[in-house]
């Protein structure tokens, strides 16, 4: 219709939510019933939003409240038609915002032609195989990448689409899963570690399912092996970002790979897959140059396609757009026929739950903190989380604190997901030449801290 579909993350925190709505200048927002307190507590500092739509019929409607539009009477006095008015193909058709290192999250807004072509770039059989008969159930929010674009992928090939509502553990999902006979799942790996040990716990087997997506972050070993073994469903593991509406590569089901004997193809199922068609990938060191396709050299991600951003909303910094290409702040490699693995990151943030941490904002907080001299953030890894943070701080001379204390402080500043596992005080902090914090033993030190 012309508009501009913006989906925000209702977890955030509530300055972040404005920030992020008065940027993109949203001016009528859509809420569950579920969301009104948090609508209530920010509203006054929303600049441009003239309607709130809460989407409800009139019984569920709260009393008293004119200030709020019912959804079905907004619908009741239209007609049935619409006169679709015929846009440019560039016109921006939606927008996500996602966290950076550091500052502002960053707006990537998706065009309609971006937005067809990574419909059609997903469908086929080297991608997501997605067909009239598929049954998909994204256990994705709306506000990552627009349910990593399933409900125009399920509208275009005439798939069932399923969505799963607030019901994401274990039991829900299985039911849902039975129920709608699900047969192509896609969520961050978080999810699916709930429903395979519910799953377990009551003996179980999935039967319709045939594909589970993972992305977001890396799927570990067990879980590829887990779907295989015991439900019989291959893991296709994919790699994206919100910049790329998001996908980038797929390791699906090749003829190669399930010749291969069986743990020999699960390692090759950690690898993060090659480009859909339409993206193109290339490593470089950190001078620029191209470096070989041969499984070994590891170096900056670069990539360039029809569906990834030329540049942020609203926003100058070009430092991640190189020469037509994006870059993606992940480092990998790229063997000889363009298999792509992860091997580290180069933006300073964490990935928990699918959802990001800014490990830099955690900082900044945490120094505010009138007897911390300096602070550092670390992503650990978790056995449910994938990664969670870990603040470690160096006092001031004579000040004390306790590790409540710092919680304290730093929990009146962010959304609660953010809150670090653990606060862990220490004489001094290793830095680089540069006086950057040196991160990189820290990690390796605390590696274990949270596994248990
Ligand atoms: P987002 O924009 O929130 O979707 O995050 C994109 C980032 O998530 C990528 O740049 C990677 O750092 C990370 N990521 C996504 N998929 C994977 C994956 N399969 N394995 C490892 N990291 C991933």
């Amino acid at each position: 219709m012309g508009a501009v579909l913006h989906t925000i993350n209702p977890r955030l925190f509530p300055e972040q939510v404005i920030w992020i709505a008065n940027h993109a200048e949203d001016r009528f927002l859509f809420v569950d019933l579920t969301f009104l307190p948090l609508v209530d507590a920010v509203r006054s500092q929303l600049t441009s939003v003239e309607k709130v739509i809460v989407l409800a019929d009139k019984a569920a409607m709260p009393a008293g409240r004119d200030d709020l539009v019912c959804y079905e009477d907004l619908l009741a006095p239209e007609a049935g038609s619409f006169a679709w008015p015929a846009l440019d193909e560039r016109t921006a058709a939606s927008m996500c915002y996602t966290s950076g290192t550091t500052g502002h999250p960053k707006g990537v807004l998706y065009t309609h032609r971006s937005t067809v072509l990574h419909a059609l770039g997903t469908l086929h059989s080297g991608a997501l195989d997605i067909g009239r008969d598929s049954v998909i159930l994204p256990v994705v929010p709306m506000f990552h990448v627009n349910a990593w674009g399933t409900p125009y992928s399920a509208a275009m090939s005439g798939a069932k689409l399923v969505l799963p509502g607030a019901g994401m553990d274990g039991k829900n999902l299985h039911e849902l899963i039975d129920g709608e006979q699900a047969t192509l799942l896609l969520g961050v790996p978080t999810v699916w570690l709930g429903l395979l040990n519910y799953l377990d716990s009551i003996s179980a087997k999935m039967d319709s399912v045939q594909h589970v997506v993972v992305g977001g972050s890396a799927a570990p070993l067990a879980m590829i092996r887990a779907f295989d073994e015991k439900h019989d469903a291959f893991l296709i593991h994919a790699w994206g970002m919100t910049e790329m509406s998001p996908l980038g590569t797929v390791n699906g089901p090749t003829r190669e790979l399930l010749a291969l004997p069986k743990e020999e193809r699960y390692k090759r199922q950690l690898k993060q897959g090659r480009p859909v068609y339409g993206v193109e990938l290339k490593i470089i060191d950190d001078d620029g140059k191209e470096l070989p396709r041969d499984g070994k050299a590891y170096g900056r991600l670069l990539v360039r396609g029809p569906w990834i951003t030329s540049g942020y909303y609203r926003n100058d910094d070009r430092s991640a757009f190189v020469d037509g290409w994006f870059d993606t702040g992940d480092v990998a490699t790229l063997d000889e026929i363009n298999t792509m693995q992860i091997v580290d990151r180069r933006k300073d943030v964490i990935k928990s739950g699918g959802e990001w941490i800014s490990s830099i904002d955690l900082e900044n907080i945490a120094v505010g903190h009138p007897a911390v001299k300096e602070a550092c953030v670390i992503g650990v890894p978790h056995p449910k989380w994938d990664e969670r943070p870990l603040l470690l701080i160096v006092l001031k001379e004579g000040a004390s604190a306790t590790k409540e204390d710092v919680l304290a402080y730093v929990g009146q500043h962010i959304a609660k997901f953010w809150t670090p596992d653990d606060v862990i005080f220490v004489a001094d902090l290793p830095h680089t030449a540069t006086g950057k914090l040196h991160k990189v033993p820290l990690r390796e030190q605390y590696a274990n801290h949270l596994m248990g």
